[in-house]
Parts: structure tokens; sequence; C-alpha cells
């Protein structure tokens, strides 16, 4: 008698198990990530995997809002550790309102991810309800970028957010201004420009950051 339910058990358990190694993999790797990666990591078979989610867009499905919170959040510590740090810094200029910094997010979620990017864009859209508002940031002068871009790296560490995903936020806005062709409504586009020169900046920091936790 008790068969049955075991049986049940075993099948939520390795479901539970392929969403949280889902989770893992594609945070890291990506979308494209290896699916026997994934039910390696889950210990089960592929066989298991496809019978549990069907194909890879199912378990994409059962795990993208999770990553896209992740990631959403990520990115608003990044974008507002930087503006923080301008004000802060008495950088003067307007500060992006929080609106901004989640439309600037549902835009580049999707970056470098083209043939899932509408996946990222809807569960962003779902989980925030972007508008299209357009706010205004004036431009700053290098030294301040460079300047917010270290202060802010240290904030978002000390309020407990890895440092590294600062750097992955402006790898992925890189990808996306390419996308774009420098052509974008994005107003934190527009005024910051990114260039390897910040990313290699950022990761000498790294370091400093992570002893602020
Ligand atoms: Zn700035």
């Amino acid at each position: 008698m008790t068969a049955p339910k075991r049986l049940r058990r075993d099948a939520q358990d390795s479901v539970a198990r392929l969403r949280a190694a889902a989770l893992e993999i594609f945070r890291t790797n990506g979308l494209d990530a290896s699916l026997y990666e994934i039910a390696r990591a889950a210990g089960v078979s592929i066989g298991t995997l496809y019978h549990r989610f069907g194909t890879r867009e199912g378990l994409i499905d059962a795990v993208i809002p999770e990553i896209a919170d992740c990631r959403l959040q990520a990115l608003r510590a990044t974008v507002l550790g930087h503006e923080i740090a301008h004000a802060t810094a008495h950088h003067g200029g307007e500060r992006m309102s929080e609106a901004m910094v989640m439309q600037t997010g549902g835009s580049l979620l999707g970056a470098g991810l083209s043939k899932t990017d509408p996946k990222w864009q809807a569960a962003a859209s779902t989980a925030y309800g972007l508008g299209t508002q357009v706010g205004r940031e004036l431009p700053h002068s290098r030294a301040q970028e460079s300047e917010a871009d270290h202060i802010g790296l240290i904030y978002m560490s000390r309020a407990g957010y890895d440092p590294e995903e600062a750097v992955k936020f402006w790898q992925r806005f890189k990808e996306y201004s390419a996308q774009q062709g420098g052509d974008t409504t994005l107003s934190f586009l527009r005024t910051h420009p990114t260039d390897d020169v910040r990313i290699e900046q950022l990761k000498k920091w790294l370091p400093e950051a992570k002893a602020q936790k």
C-alpha cells in the first residue's frame, strides 16, 4: 500500500531537485546550458528530466521567473548603488527614479540572450509591471562616473549583493548597447556609455568591495 505514495514522493523530489539544479545552472551558464549537466547535478537521468518537464522550454518556463528576479535584484543593486554614489559624492545632476532603474532592468535582462529574449522580457514585465516612462539624467564627467562605479560597488557589497554582479551588469549593458547600435530611449544608456575601461576598473575594485561584506 505504501508503494504508490513512495513513488509520488520520489517524483516530487526529482522535480524539486531538477528545478534547483536548473535555477543554478541556467543562472550561471545561461539558458543554453547543457541539460545533461542539469540532470547530472540533480542526480537524475536525462530521461527523467524530459519526462518531468517535456522540453528545454518546459524547464525554462518552470524557473525563469526566479532567474529573472535574481537578475533584476542584482541589477537594481548595481544601478542604485551607482546612483546613490553620485548623490553622496555630490556630483550633482538628477538621480534616476526607481521606475527608471526597473525600466533599464527590463530592457537589459535579455541582452546577450537573443534566442530567449521574449521570455526574459515577459518575466520581467510580469514581475515588475514595467512601463515605458523615460526619465532624465544628466551625464557626469568620466572622473565622476569612475568614482560612482567605485563607491557604488562598495555600497552594493555592503548591502549584501555580490559585486561580481556589477561586472556582469556592465558587460550585459555593453552587449545591449551594441545590439541597439547606441540608439535607445533608455536615459541610463545615453548618459552611461559603457566600455572596456569601465569594466576593467570594476574588476580591479572587486577584491576591495568583497572585503566590505
Ligand atoms: Zn553615472
